[in-house]
């Protein structure tokens, strides 16, 4: 059955890399790299319907009329996996503020603790793009979510790699409105909260840890 307000970005580049990144075989030196060239691929998709204003340019020839983006981009990655996803993100929209949120399961519960806030004051008149590679239980997502609607944030979506039908359910539950990209919906979660067949932890695998 589809998923309401899930868009897969299934674009054969970008399954490519995914399958890269699910092998076990890849090294964090590599998955770091294709994390972000698939951060970089999903942002044509995830700012598609973005409104542009125009701005008049002199060309070489003569004077026309071009377009920019209409609103400041806020990238908020969810740490630290967010992280090396944000990067080729913030390449494509190297103008974009960065505000950090900082959210871990309990190992035991699963439930998401939040232990540190930082976010641009003027946040809630910019596009948002929420960021965590792995949408697993939805915890994170969903916490997240609430802390940036409670800063004003009115225009949001939730930028993942892959995400977990559990996941989507209990995002969605929270968050309805909120549209959640994605590279792949995966099958299940396991009984630690691990999204099969997934990629492992994308943090321990960003990161070498
Ligand atoms: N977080 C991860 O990094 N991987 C999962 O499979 C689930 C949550």
């Amino acid at each position: 059955m589809p998923f309401p307000n899930v868009i897969v970005v299934d674009h054969p580049v970008i399954q490519t890399k995914l399958t890269e990144l699910r092998d076990f075989t890849t090294d964090h030196r590599k998955f770091r790299a294709l994390l972000d060239e698939i951060g970089s691929l999903m942002v044509y998709e995830v700012t598609r319907d973005w409104p542009v204003r125009p701005r008049p340019v002199q060309t070489p020839m003569e004077r026309t009329t071009g377009y920019v983006l209409s609103r400041q981009v806020t990238l908020v990655p969810i740490l630290r996996a967010g992280l090396g996803m944000a990067d080729g993100v913030l390449k494509l929209l190297p103008d974009a503020r960065l505000g950090h949120l900082g959210v871990y399961r309990d190992e035991k519960t699963l439930e998401p603790i939040s232990y540190y806030q930082k976010l641009p004051p003027d946040i809630a008149s910019t596009e948002v793009l929420l960021i965590d590679p792995m949408l697993a239980t939805g915890g994170s997502g969903s916490a997240a979510a609430a802390f940036l609607k409670k800063a004003g944030v009115a225009s949001m979506k939730f930028v993942c790699l892959v995400a977990a039908p559990e996941g989507i359910a209990a995002f969605h539950h929270q968050h309805p409105e909120v549209p959640i990209y994605c590279a792949a919906i995966d099958r299940q979660l396991n009984e630690k909260g691990y999204i099969l067949p997934g990629l492992g932890d994308a943090g321990d695998r960003t990161f070498g840890t």
